[in-house]
């Protein structure tokens, strides 16, 4: 099979999330990647019924992909907590609840882990995992992932980032948590930043 490229193609990226289409695209823009999503282009949204970020993120790729007839993007991400056996994990957005309730997805986190006497920085040790899958129309796949190890800190600290950001302290950011950065101190270290890094080395 002749060696796959994102150069020259029109790329869907498989989300409704602003945030997150605006990312992706100040990162193939100046590549010479047009980008659009599935909620530019009014697409539907899958259930995500699989229990790994893989299965997840291919069920996104796959729907947007059919729809569209386009190569897709597709990501999926969350907080794996040694101490939780890996939990969240797939379901860390819905630890947030309907509303979306992050405070409360915190302290459930440190709840269950004062449960278990985790009080230790060893003890709290936790990954942020970003699994993205780019699926061509001819059925063509690469999947690439990202981790940012660290650990958990209570009480959570920082004004920026979002979700689990305020008690995640991440290796390599000197004791700050992800709220605590900046953007760009974030996206040196982050998962996302660092499976995007391996996506655009092998596709770019
Ligand atoms: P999804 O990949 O869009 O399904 O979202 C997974 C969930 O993981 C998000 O809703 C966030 O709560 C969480 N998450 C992913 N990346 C980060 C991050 O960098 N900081 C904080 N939370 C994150």
């Amino acid at each position: 099979m002749s060696a796959k490229t994102l150069k020259g193609e029109t790329l869907l990226i498989a989300t409704h999330n602003k945030g997150k289409l605006e990312e992706f695209r100040q990162i193939f823009g100046p590549r010479g990647v047009e980008v659009t999503s599935a909620g530019e282009r009014g697409l539907g949204e899958p259930a995500e019924t699989e229990n790994t970020f893989i299965g997840n993120a291919r069920i996104k790729a796959k729907a947007a992909m059919e729809a569209s007839g386009l190569v897709t993007i597709a990501d999926d991400s969350g907080l794996c907590v040694d101490a939780l056996d890996g939990g969240p994990g797939v379901y860390t957005a819905d630890w947030a609840g309907p509303s979306r309730d992050w405070t409360m997805a915190m302290r459930t986190v440190e709840e269950k882990l004062q449960a278990k006497g985790a009080t230790t920085p060893e003890a709290r040790r936790a990954t942020f995992n970003c699994t993205l899958v780019v699926l061509w129309p001819d059925g063509s796949e690469r999947i690439f992932v990202g981790q940012a190890p660290g650990y958990l800190t209570w009480p959570p600290r920082g004004q920026l980032g979002h979700g689990y950001d305020p008690m995640f302290v991440p290796d390599g950011g000197n004791g700050k948590t992800f709220a605590e950065l900046t953007a760009d101190q974030k996206n040196a270290i982050s998962h996302r930043a660092r499976a995007l890094d391996l996506l655009m080395k092998e596709l770019l």
